[in-house]
């Protein structure tokens, strides 16, 4: 049992890591953030095209994580515990 609790504390953090996590960014230059869900709705209003690249690469641009994106991940951690 010990054993099962170490492999998903282990597959939780490898998940976290931010390395190369998708992320979707607008090609307007204007447009600041970069978003973990496709189908935000911050990311729709981009008039734009939308490009998917990795959270790595969205911060080099010096993109901040969007607002939306962060809260739904915060209660998608709630919903896991
Ligand atoms: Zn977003």
């Amino acid at each position: 049992m010990k054993t099962l609790l170490i492999a998903l504390v282990a597959l939780s953090m490898t998940s976290a890591l931010p390395a190369k996590k998708k992320a979707y960014i607008c090609t307007d230059l204007k447009s600041q953030t970069y978003h973990w869900d496709e189908l935000c709705k911050e990311l729709e209003k981009c008039k734009y095209e939308v490009k998917e690249t990795t959270e790595a690469e969205a911060k080099d641009q010096q993109k901040r994580l969007c607002k939306v994106c962060k809260e739904n991940e915060k209660k998608k951690d709630e919903v896991k515990q």
